[in-house]
């Protein structure tokens, strides 16, 4: 039996793991769930799996106190505090992070340092510290398995990383993908919510309908697997079967393909490197794929990922500020206060004029990310 916790257990990805996790009940053993507010899913999640811990982070007085008794069969921990008693664990063979934003980033280093090996599907934590989180594990000889399914497909691709020439990242586009400019400038929370392939989270789906998703993968790419920016490449791929490929130095191509579903990377990340058959639905089929399209992305309509390069080669902290100052763009963009071609000019903005310091320390990382964050705020309030 595999040990393993699950930070952000009732999320898009979390619920799926669990999903998972059920048709596998005998390869895994639960040590903790973590959710966010939602307590009653929290629980009813608790009542079946049966893990050793729960850890919520709801404000609310009445959630607050810890109960170090195991009357209900497991203790209940709080906020960050229940998140670092979870990664320090021991016992735990692997962690899957599947919360949204920068609340994954600090657990993940605790879980690293305790040697635990790590699922990843927050894209924030490489995105904000990349170079600490990956020299981190070298360190420790913990290995982070992607759970993007970009990366996911990547992993399994790659045999001889040395004879690799570059990364192929596909992009199924979103659903402004053959719309125009225009469409887009006036595209409301609904139509932009409203992604013909994947079904995630809402900060997530957003950032795949303005590309900032592709942009920040490119980043995660570049860290997970080392590749300088110029050998990744990024191809749009509507139907979502082609999950990316790598090309190596003799020209040959190897791309990893299924249907779109997230329980297979998910479930190739938690049982790596074995494989099981879970929650396979079917079998993949060519003859009923009726045909493959490919084409280059529009970067005058996405200049989301043209800006997610440059401040990839920038290094140092300039991808902390991408990300913060998207993930407050889209809140605000959520929150009906800002359109949704405003989301790229205010990161554009934040990233022109932000002063990036080079190997920053994970607390000038943190630093960087409130004063971003303040900063995109303030400008939303005070022009748009
Ligand atoms: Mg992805």
């Amino acid at each position: 039996m595999k040990k393993i916790s699950i930070i952000g257990s009732t999320g898009s990805i979390g619920t799926q793991a669990l999903e998972v996790i059920e048709k596998l009940q005998d390869k895994f053993e639960i040590i903790a769930l973590a959710g966010g507010h939602n307590i009653e899913l929290l629980k009813k999640q608790a009542e079946k799996f049966k893990p050793r811990y729960i850890c919520h982070n709801n404000p609310s007085p009445a959630f607050q106190a810890p109960s170090p008794t195991r009357g209900e069969g497991y203790s209940i921990l709080h906020g960050s505090e229940g998140l670092e008693k979870i990664c320090s664990d021991k016992e735990n063979d692997i962690i899957l992070v599947a919360c949204s934003g920068k609340i994954g980033l600090k657990p993940t280093l605790t879980a690293i340092r305790n040697g635990i090996n790590i699922a990843l599907a927050n894209k924030e934590t490489l995105v904000m510290a990349g170079d600490i989180v990956m020299a981190e594990a070298k360190k420790y000889g913990v290995k982070i398995i992607p759970v993007d399914s970009e990366h996911c497909a990547i992993h399994q691709c790659i045999k001889e990383i040395n004879q690799v020439e570059k990364l192929i990242i596909t992009a199924s586009g979103g659903p402004f993908l053959h719309k125009t400019i225009g469409d887009m400038k006036n595209a409301t929370v609904e139509q932009a919510l409203a992604h013909p392939r994947w079904n995630m989270g809402k900060k997530i789906t957003v950032d795949s309908a303005t590309l900032m998703n592709k942009g920040l993968e490119i980043i995660e790419a570049h860290h997970l697997f080392g590749f300088d920016y110029d050998k990744i490449d990024v191809v749009v791929h509507p139907q979502s079967i082609v999950h990316s490929a790598i090309e190596y130095k003799d020209g040959s191509v190897i791309a990893q393909i299924g249907l779109p579903s997230m329980h297979i990377p998910i479930q190739y990340a938690i049982s790596y490197p074995e494989r099981f058959e879970g929650i396979k639905s079917k079998s993949f089929s060519f003859s009923e794929i009726a045909h493959l399209d490919f084409e280059k992305p529009d970067y005058e309509k996405f200049p989301t990922v043209k800006l997610a390069y440059k401040m990839g080669k920038l290094g140092g902290t300039a991808t902390a500020c991408l990300n913060a100052a998207n993930e407050e763009a889209v809140f605000a963009f959520l929150d009906g206060k800002i359109k949704l071609y405003n989301i790229y000019e205010i990161t554009k903005k934040m990233c022109d004029e932000h002063q990036v310091i080079q190997n920053p320390t994970i607390d000038e990382i943190f630093e960087v990310d409130n004063e971003i964050r303040k900063k995109t705020k303030e400008y939303i309030l005070k022009n748009l």
